[in-house]
């Protein structure tokens, strides 16, 4: 490495957190102290579990269906939640308000924690509860949103669902930070992973679907059960469109008349070229359109979202 090379990674010059707040120890405090020990398992081994909620305007958006998929993770990966349901809720809801950001993305992690004589069997380890609200993240702004997600379909497969559940959200990401480098390289935004039989899975931070004849595809296994790929489905119904959780190849993606792809950080995102070439016109389609309507209005309904204020009324 040259010296200025090492000149640039003094203290000064790293990137400042963002503002927000944490919660770890059973206490809370600003996002800069919010540090776990490095013989941690969460960070030695990727040995963690977490779940990703947005808060939109001041109001959680589908708050237990993340909860619900992250205690069912927690349970499937041998971890145990050091706090209630209810304590965690109440937990999430106070670091968003004490945060003061009325757009925010909140994090809950149970890592497999410290093992105090660092012995290499993870039932002895301490499992360790932490949680944060920081500024809201997208992965495609809305006002990028026209232009759409450029993405690569890589090479590289997708951890096989055999070895590392996809419906436990995890932090096994080197298959997905690698493709993202792929991607750039082959002057896409992002990149999406197929499995051993040549279906497409899923990207860094997203489900993908296609559409196809006025039918909506998306892939049934090898995947997070994503909670707006869900919204998704809940939304399709509701609008009439059909829909089919199936395999989905690279073809019939290429060959789609729409594509978009789901995510907590930023919803329903158009897809518009897949590995340079545009998808069908290569601008958001009609029926992405709606979905992308109808989901942003549903975060002002009840039943689908629920103020920070009334979660932290409730909690007392
Ligand atoms: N797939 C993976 C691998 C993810 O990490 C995520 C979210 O981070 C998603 C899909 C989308 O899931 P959700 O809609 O719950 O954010």
């Amino acid at each position: 490495m040259s010296e200025a090379r090492l000149e640039s990674v003094t203290p000064e010059a790293a990137p400042a957190f963002p503002p927000g707040i944490a919660y770890m120890n059973g206490r809370f405090m600003p996002m800069e102290d919010a540090k776990i020990s490095v013989l941690d398992w969460g960070f030695l081994r990727s040995d963690a579990t977490y779940d990703v909620v947005h808060v939109w305007k001041g109001r959680f958006f589908r708050l237990d269906k993340h909860l619900d998929r992250f205690i069912r993770s927690v349970e499937k990966i041998r971890l145990a939640l050091p706090v209630s349901r209810e304590e965690l809720t109440r937990i999430l809801a106070e670091c968003v308000e004490r945060s003061g950001h009325e757009d925010a993305y909140v994090e809950m992690i149970v890592t497999r924690g410290v093992s105090p004589t660092f012995s290499r069997d993870p039932r002895d380890a301490v499992n360790k509860l932490i949680c944060f609200a920081i500024p809201f993240g997208w992965i495609l702004r809305p006002e990028e949103r026209e232009d759409g997600l450029h993405i690569a379909i890589s090479d590289i497969t997708r951890i096989p669902p055999h070895s590392v559940d996809p419906t436990v959200k995890n932090y096994h990401w080197l298959d997905l930070v690698m493709g993202m480098y792929e991607a750039y390289e082959r002057g896409a935004r992002t990149a999406l992973l197929k499995d051993d039989e040549g279906h497409v899975t899923e990207g860094p931070g997203f489900n993908i679907f296609a559409v196809k004849e006025g039918k909506v595809t998306t892939p049934d296994r090898g995947v997070l059960e994503g909670i707006t790929r869900q919204t998704a489905i809940d939304l399709c119904g509701e609008l009439g469109f059909p829909l089919s959780e199936e395999p989905v190849s690279a073809d019939a993606l290429r060959m789609a008349d729409e594509v978009f792809a789901t995510s907590t950080a930023g919803g329903i995102m158009p897809v518009t070229t897949l590995d340079g070439q545009p998808v069908a016109s290569g601008k958001a389609g009609p029926v992405t359109r709606q979905l992308i309507d109808l989901y942003w209005k549903k975060h002002d309904e009840p039943g689908w979202s629920v103020s920070v204020e009334e979660v932290l009324r409730q909690a007392v």
